[in-house]
């Protein structure tokens, strides 16, 4: 694996067979998180496929010549063609192996498929999932000198990250954006020397062994874990909904809403979630339309007066959508008013949905002892009934799901913890 600069690009990269380029930056958590896949893969790969780096900051000209946006993106060229799609963000180690395994033949990749070897690594403490609950766990094992790690499927932060201010944690006087709070918490934990393994695919999960697999190769084992999966959108399961999924639909406004400058949307939901991203979209659509089961909203006070006071937004109370479908760039929603049963189609530029949470379980359901919603019941000091397992935040059976609640359970699971292992 080598770095090159501009003045090497066109010898090394467009001049060159299989080439991998890696454009990365420094003080860029997902490059860190990206950089031993990239060596490892380099190690398997590397006879047949160039793997190159090259530092984004010092080839500001290249990058953007080559509409280079985010690091880290990884490139693919074959012969001075870029071929498959361009990664960037939380790179799996998966997604670059398929990329790269539709560069050469198959005899090839079953060869190096035999060369990957497994790995067994020894912790304390594995904790899964890097949203606040378990970055708060993991500050306080690492700070107790219990060697942990923390794995997520994603990048650190959880629904953190995704939340576009944050006004309610205490200690800052002003509104924080969500990606910071979420980025400070995750450094400050992976400062104090807690290992990271993110943006990777858990692949097994053994509560009673205490043993977990990421990336199919990689077996992690350790005397207690903690559970801090937190939880995922639920989908409404309307027909169309999951074609157009990303394609129009979605569960995440601040991730997409600056996609609807000017534009009309429907919001399906009037919780506190649909309320809050709602007055969010408001910057950037010209009108929104939700879409609400009840003849109220159920949101706080606060946020509700503020929605409602927005001419951009009108509520249809006691209204369900049926189903989705396109109409060239626009997205159809079909609506049912409950109570007169009567349908009608809204036109719209894209649809999000907040219609509540599921606990992200499917890994290891059938050990745990769930509430009557799915959520893992805990006792005071979020041991789950299975032995050495502790469960912390959103995913565990609570009235209130907040950072503070998280933050909170994430502190005494570890402590606990400690205790245990002193
Ligand atoms: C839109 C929105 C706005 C919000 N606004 C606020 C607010 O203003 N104030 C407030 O206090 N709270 C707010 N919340 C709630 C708050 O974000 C959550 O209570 C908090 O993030 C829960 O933290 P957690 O660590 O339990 O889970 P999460 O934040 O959900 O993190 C869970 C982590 O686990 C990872 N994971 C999932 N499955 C696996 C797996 N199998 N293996 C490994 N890792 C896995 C995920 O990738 C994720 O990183 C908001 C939530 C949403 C959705």
């Amino acid at each position: 694996m080598n770095e090159i600069t501009t003045l090497e690009f066109d010898k090394e990269v467009l001049e060159s067979g299989k080439v991998v380029l890696d454009f990365y930056s420094s003080e860029c958590p997902p490059c860190e998180a990206l950089a031993p896949k990239f060596e490892g893969l380099s190690k398997l790969y590397g006879n047949d496929i160039k793997f190159l780096k090259i530092f984004r900051q010092h080839n500001r000209e290249l990058a953007d010549k080559l509409g280079v946006k985010s690091s880290p993106t990884l490139l693919f060229f074959d012969n001075g063609q870029e071929v498959a799609e361009r990664l960037t963000g939380g790179v799996k180690r998966s997604e670059i192996i398929a990329h790269l395994d539709s560069m050469i033949p198959d005899e090839k990749i079953k060869s190096i498929k035999s060369l990957i070897k497994p790995t067994v690594t020894e912790f304390d403490v594995i904790i899964l999932g890097a949203g606040p609950g378990g970055l708060t766990a993991g500050l306080y094992l690492c700070q107790a000198k219990i060697n942990t790690v923390m794995v997520d499927i994603a990048l650190p932060g959880g629904h953190v990250s995704t939340t576009h201010e944050v006004s309610n944690y205490p200690g800052f006087i002003e509104p924080q954006a969500g990606y910071m709070l979420s980025h400070n918490m995750s450094e400050q934990t992976k400062l104090c020397g807690t290992v990271y393994k993110v943006a990777v695919d858990v692949t097994k999960v053994d509560l009673d062994k205490k043993e977990i697999v990421i990336d199919e190769f990689e077996t992690l084992k350790a005397k207690r874990i903690i559970i801090a999966t937190g939880t995922s959108p639920n989908l409404m399961g309307a027909p169309g909904e999951k074609e157009l999924k990303g394609k129009g639909i979605s569960y995440c406004a601040t991730c997409d809403a600056k996609y609807f400058v000017d534009k009309e949307v429907v919001v399906i939901g009037g919780g506190n979630s649909a309320v809050e991203e709602s007055d969010f979209i408001t910057r950037f659509a010209s009108k929104i339309t939700m879409i609400h089961q009840f003849d109220k909203l159920t949101a706080n006070k606060q946020a509700q007066e503020k929605l409602l006071a927005n001419t951009k937004v009108n509520v249809l109370y006691e209204h369900e959508p049926r189903s989705f479908f396109k109409d060239g760039d626009h997205i159809i929603t079909e609506i049912e008013n409950l109570k007169t049963k009567e349908r009608k189609k809204l036109t719209s530029d894209g649809v999000f949905v907040f219609i509540g949470f599921k606990a992200n379980i499917s890994l290891f359901k059938d050990k745990l002892e769930l509430d009557q919603w799915g959520y893992i019941k805990t006792d005071q000091d979020m041991r789950t009934n299975v032995p050495g397992v502790f469960a912390v935040g959103d995913v565990i059976s609570k009235k209130y799901r907040q950072i503070t609640t998280a933050v909170a359970d994430g502190t005494i699971a570890a402590i606990a913890i400690a205790k245990e292992l002193d």
